[in-house]
């Protein structure tokens, strides 16, 4: 009896226990599915749902829920699952690592380029990336492909079509000129050298395109890839710094001259088979062309007097080193208020906005910045733009009234919003073609 008494007790204990680990895996499963419909919530509210142009797109009939997409994703909160299925939650900031499409077990996702509301604008090239116009070649971003891996091989393979295809073109001051040195233009002018061309290489910015411009403490997530001249580069994780390091040292060392801040402005063909290349410091002559200006465009200028000073610029890269100086902000997205935010402990900081109120701002920056306004320390000016820059003042027109109001300033940061590469492409009379949710990378069925 006493064994029976027992054997029941037991199984009692053991039936409560599963019944209480089961209670609490579904109340864990239900905190995180809360969690990730408030994400997406938020992402819809604030404009971050919507793809712009790579993302994944989940075949739910197929999804069987063990979250490996989730899990494989570099990038935080693109996915997450809702009662055991995968759900996209901030597709806009997707840039297209394809992590999750090689981790679906069951081939649920696919990488698409726009939707079939937004499409995406994209150069036509052919196989050998040249363009409609023979002897422009694209590489790279620009051309639909996200990934550093992805650009230095295409920026490596379009040069090597380039170069048995020049040989019969007239002479000119340059074989090739390469537009941008992010990693497609790096890689470029590498095979440029390699194939024994006459090249140039301009910049508009600094060396290393959008990595240049990534955190400090970003982690880079990348696979082994091949560097004309220098071979293989071994990396899977690393650092922005690493990477610039690596590719200033490969060009160091075999004295490769990439011309920084110099922005191409026109390329026109002239005549059957060559190009004047126009840009803001020179025109130049050469056989071909490989443009490999990324997609993410170039900074908007206000176009106001004195925007050209020192005092200015258009991107944040090390706040840390900024102390005590009256800044004027301008711009009212996430990289202005970041900007502002990182800058207001040890700077006085201005904010001009020229909308009355702030929309489509992550929630957090939002969060942070209206405390940063409560705590005075961000004085933001809605309503405003900026009329003048002086080396010691700046000047702001207020919408409301005529009169300006004009303080004392140091460094001027503009986030305007940024001139997409479509508009360039068109005035070069490249083809474009809208992509409609076209698939990227595809499991066949
Ligand atoms: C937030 C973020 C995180 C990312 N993380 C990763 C990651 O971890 N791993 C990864 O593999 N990829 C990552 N990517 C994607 C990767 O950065 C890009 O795919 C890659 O940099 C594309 O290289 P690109 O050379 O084609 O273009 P870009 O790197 O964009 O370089 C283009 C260059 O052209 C220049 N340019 C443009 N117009 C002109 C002009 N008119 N005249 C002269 N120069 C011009 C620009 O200034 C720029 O330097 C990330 C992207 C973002 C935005």
């Amino acid at each position: 009896m006493e064994i029976v008494v027992e054997n029941i007790i037991t199984y009692l204990v053991a039936f409560i226990v599963v019944i209480l680990i089961f209670y609490f895996y579904l109340k864990h499963q239900s905190a995180k599915n809360k969690i990730t419909k408030s994400k997406i919530d938020n992402a819809v509210k604030f404009g971050f749902h919507e793809p712009v142009s790579l993302h994944p797109v989940i075949d739910t009939d197929k999804c069987i829920g063990v979250g490996a997409c989730v899990t494989a994703c570099p990038e935080e909160d693109i996915i997450g699952m809702i009662d055991g299925q995968a759900h996209v939650i901030n597709a806009s900031r997707c840039v297209g690592h394809g992590a999750c499409f090689h981790a679906c077990p069951v081939g649920a996702i696919t990488l698409c380029i726009g939707t079939e509301q937004r499409g995406v604008d994209l150069p036509h090239v052919s196989q050998e990336y040249e363009t409609n116009i023979p002897g422009l070649f694209i590489a790279g971003e620009l051309g639909g492909m996200g990934l550093i891996k992805n650009a230095v091989e295409q920026g490596k393979l379009a040069m090597n079509n380039l170069s048995r295809r020049i040989k019969l073109a007239k002479e000119t001051e340059y074989d090739v000129i390469i537009v941008g040195a992010g990693p497609a233009g790096i890689a470029a002018t590498l095979a440029a050298v390699k194939n024994n061309l006459r090249y140039l290489t301009l910049e508009q910015d600094s060396l290393g395109g959008t990595v240049y411009n990534f955190p400090r403490a970003k982690i880079v997530m990348t696979s082994p890839m091949e560097l004309p001249i220098y071979g293989k580069v071994n990396l899977r994780e690393t650092s922005k710094s690493d990477l610039i390091n690596l590719w200033q040292s490969v060009l160091k060392k075999n004295q490769i001259n990439i011309r920084e801040f110099e922005k191409v402005e026109s390329i026109e063909k002239k005549g059957e088979n060559y190009f004047e290349v126009k840009s803001n410091k020179g025109t130049y002559t050469s056989k071909g062309i490989i443009l490999a200006i990324g997609r993410r465009g170039s900074p908007r200028k206000l176009n106001v007097p004195g925007e050209e000073k020192e005092k200015v610029s258009y991107r944040l890269l090390e706040p840390e080193l900024i102390k005590n100086k009256n800044i004027l902000v301008v711009g009212g997205g996430d990289a202005a208020i970041e900007s502002a935010l990182l800058l207001c402990d040890n700077n006085k900081v201005t904010l001009s906005y020229r909308s009355e109120s702030f929309s489509r701002l992550k929630p957090k920056n939002f969060e942070n910045i209206n405390e940063a306004i409560q705590n005075k320390k961000v004085n933001v000016i809605f309503n405003s733009k900026v009329k003048e820059i002086f080396d010691d003042k700046v000047s702001l027109q207020l919408s409301t009234t005529p009169e300006l109001i004009t303080f004392n300033n140091d460094l001027v940061y503009i986030f305007a919003g940024g001139l997409l590469p479509t508009d360039f492409l068109q005035k070069v009379g490249v083809k474009i073609t809208k992509k409609y949710g076209d698939a990227i990378l595809k499991h066949s069925d």
